[in-house]
């Protein structure tokens, strides 16, 4: 074997190696998130074993540890154990053939397991209002398991304010928000199905994760899961200012 031939050979077992550990990682990550019992069901386990989370952080970010991580642009990705907790909550209304909504989609991490979920016949859709982190979101989805739905249009992530929503596809079964909103949208409360589920964080200093369920009447029922900590949702310039 030639030298080209030999260094090739060996940097493909490397890459096997690495990618090899990072499901494996992944895989930990999941298997934690069971144990403390975050993840309950085996279908959220599954999606989040289905997309690596590897892909969906910036180079040189350890993208298996528990905790948020800074994704440039003023905006993190949310921890595991932040989307694991979303994931369960909206879990109902993430079945094959819903519709869900991703606002403030960021890494588009969630956007994906969205698409995993709801199938080839569903619909996931993310608003992002920072246009370079639509592009990468693109790009991180383009590697992962959810690239075939990407192509095939039921999974779509837009450039946009979030806080008006995305009509085209309204009205959704599923819509988290993964920023904190001052108070909630009403086009958001709007766009919910009857039957629906909203995730959203509400607050300023102190934030409160609300759980926003529709009722067949269009009434809604408001409960708080949990305390939280979330970049604001807010203006592209607020948030460009810091
Ligand atoms: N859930 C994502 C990102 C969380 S950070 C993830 O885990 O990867 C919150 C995201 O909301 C950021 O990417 C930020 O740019 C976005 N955001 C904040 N206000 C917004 C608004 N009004 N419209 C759309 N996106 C918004």
């Amino acid at each position: 074997m030639n030298p080209k031939a030999k260094l090739n050979l060996l940097l493909h077992k490397v890459q096997q190696y690495w990618s090899g550990n990072a499901v494996n990682q992944n895989k930990g990550m999941v298997e934690n998130l069971q144990r403390s019992g975050i993840i309950q069901s085996r279908k959220v386990a599954e999606v989040m074993e289905t997309i690596d989370r590897g892909l969906f952080v910036p180079n040189g970010t350890p993208p298996y540890v528990d905790s948020p991580m800074v994704i440039g642009y003023n905006a993190t990705i949310s921890a595991p154990h932040m989307h694991a907790t979303c994931l369960q909550l909206l879990e109902e209304n993430l079945q094959p053939g819903m519709h869900a909504l991703d606002v403030g989609s960021g890494t588009g991490y969630l956007t994906a397991c969205f698409a995993m979920m709801v199938g080839p016949q569903g619909r996931a859709v993310g608003v992002e209002h920072i246009p370079e982190l639509v592009s990468s979101s693109i790009e991180n989805i383009q590697k992962s398991a959810a690239a075939s739905l990407l192509k095939d249009g039921s999974l779509s992530v837009h450039s946009g304010d979030g806080r008006q929503g995305w009509p085209e596809f309204a009205p959704y079964d599923a819509i988290h928000v993964g920023a904190a909103a001052k108070e909630i949208p009403q086009p958001l409360i709007d766009q919910l199905k009857p039957g629906g589920r909203m995730v959203i964080p509400v607050g300023v200093l102190f934030q409160d994760l609300q759980v926003v369920d529709k009722n067949s009447d269009g009434s809604v029922s408001i409960r708080t899961e949990t305390s939280v900590r979330y970049v604001p949702l807010t203006s592209k310039e607020a948030q460009l200012q810091g």
